[in-house]
């Protein structure tokens, strides 16, 4: 790729104009592949947050929690998070990916299994990678194969830790989430879910899956991240369990970093309380994941899964997805060009998120870019051919 002068993993954003455009290569570009699912990067209050809290606070903590102490807004934050989910305990770090690594190598080590879905993310393999926990995988989506896994371990399943997302970041398809808790149950195990691609969007009050589908009192950690839909940078563990509180004292991915910038933290707690007021933004990024799909699916496109926060077309070769991700990007819009091993099953993706922030024209141009595309690649291989 690099060879033929294409970067997919390094486009340059020169200027940022709002939420949802940016200049790229000294075009107006619309982003529709920046998981700003809310579109709040420029919300006003939360611009207000961050700099007030720069000015009052400082521009960084310059040191972990454990060793420099917490400031008042990250156990604000932590209070905060539980509250929402109604649950116990809160933890907060320094990113999403942290959140995962903290967890998983602390909550379970050598002795422990974890059984998590074939799709999880890489933050989840490298958490158990860290803590050395035996890892078994069940198909993904599948609450039989699980069922059947956990029944191979006998008495070990009661010590099992069952790891899944709410909605998967690549095909954008959601967890069978009552069925899976319901097998879990049956077992006697725990579970885990991370909320990262459905946390203010899915659920009546915008909770995620275990939300929609009523599961939130029966789960015994949810995961989530700040660099979504809450526009910032970090991540989050809350657990109706109060020994969440040893997870400090024993894991390195939250001992040995720096704690959040104050900044981060008072945006962070102005957009959660924007998403927790505000159903609006819920009803407008899926109108917006709608009209997309709705669209993509009459122009015939293989699509990832049902309308959602991401919207993915899938693709049986590197070079077609490669050519459709080019050509979105020539006709001014900016999507994720996803290969294996990061995309499932050995397909390729061009993978679109949506953002509350979009505007119906912007969702139109989008759909005209994906058919324009699409009419100029046949037609480069009828000629090639
Ligand atoms: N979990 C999942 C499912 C994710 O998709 C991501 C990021 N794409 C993360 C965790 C990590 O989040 P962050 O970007 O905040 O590190």
């Amino acid at each position: 790729m690099k060879e033929a002068g294409i970067e997919p993993l390094a486009v340059p954003l020169d200027r940022v104009l709002s939420s949802t455009e940016a200049i790229i290569r000294g075009q107006r570009t619309i982003l529709a592949g920046s998981n700003n699912y809310l579109g709040l990067t420029f919300d006003e209050n939360c611009v207000e947050a961050a700099v007030d809290a720069v000015r009052t606070l400082g521009t960084g903590t310059t040191g972990s929690r454990m060793a420099n102490g917490s400031y008042a807004g990250h156990i604000a934050l932590e209070q905060e998070l539980a509250d929402f989910y109604g649950m116990r305990r809160g933890l907060v770090f320094s990113t999403g990916y942290q959140a995962n690594l903290g967890m998983l190598s602390t909550l379970v080590g050598p002795r422990d299994t974890v059984m998590l879905d074939a799709d999880c993310h890489a933050s989840i393999y490298d958490g158990l990678r860290l803590g050395g926990a035996k890892t078994l995988r069940f198909k993904h989506n599948d609450p039989a194969d699980l069922d059947r896994r956990l029944k191979r371990l006998g008495e070990t399943a009661r010590q099992t830790l069952v790891v899944v997302e709410g909605i998967y970041s690549m095909l954008g398809d959601a967890a069978p989430l009552a069925e899976i808790v319901g097998v879990v149950k049956k077992h006697g195990a725990y579970i885990m879910v991370d909320e990262a691609h459905s946390m203010g969007i899915v659920g009546a009050k915008g909770r995620g899956v275990v939300e929609s589908e009523g599961v939130l009192d029966a789960v015994d950690f949810v995961v989530g991240t700040f660099s979504k839909s809450l526009g910032s940078a970090g991540g989050f563990c809350v657990s109706p369990h109060t020994d969440l509180d040893m997870i400090r004292y024993a894991s390195r991915p939250y001992i040995f970093t720096a704690s959040s910038v104050p900044s981060v933290i008072a945006s962070t707690r102005a957009a959660l309380a924007r998403l927790r007021d505000d159903d609006t933004l819920r009803e407008r990024i899926w109108d917006n994941a709608t009209r997309l799909h709705r669209g993509l699916a009459n122009l015939g496109f293989e699509l990832g899964a049902a309308p959602g926060p991401v919207v993915a077309t899938v693709y049986d070769s590197r070079e077609a997805a490669l050519g459709m991700w080019q050509g979105l990007l020539d006709r001014g819009v900016y999507t994720n060009l996803m290969l294996p091993p990061a995309a499932p099953n050995g397909r390729c993706l061009v993978r679109a998120s949506l953002s509350a922030g979009h505007t119906t024209a912007q969702i139109e141009t989008m759909i005209g870019a994906f058919a324009d595309t699409a009419i100029a690649l046949q037609k480069m291989q009828r000629e090639a051919g």
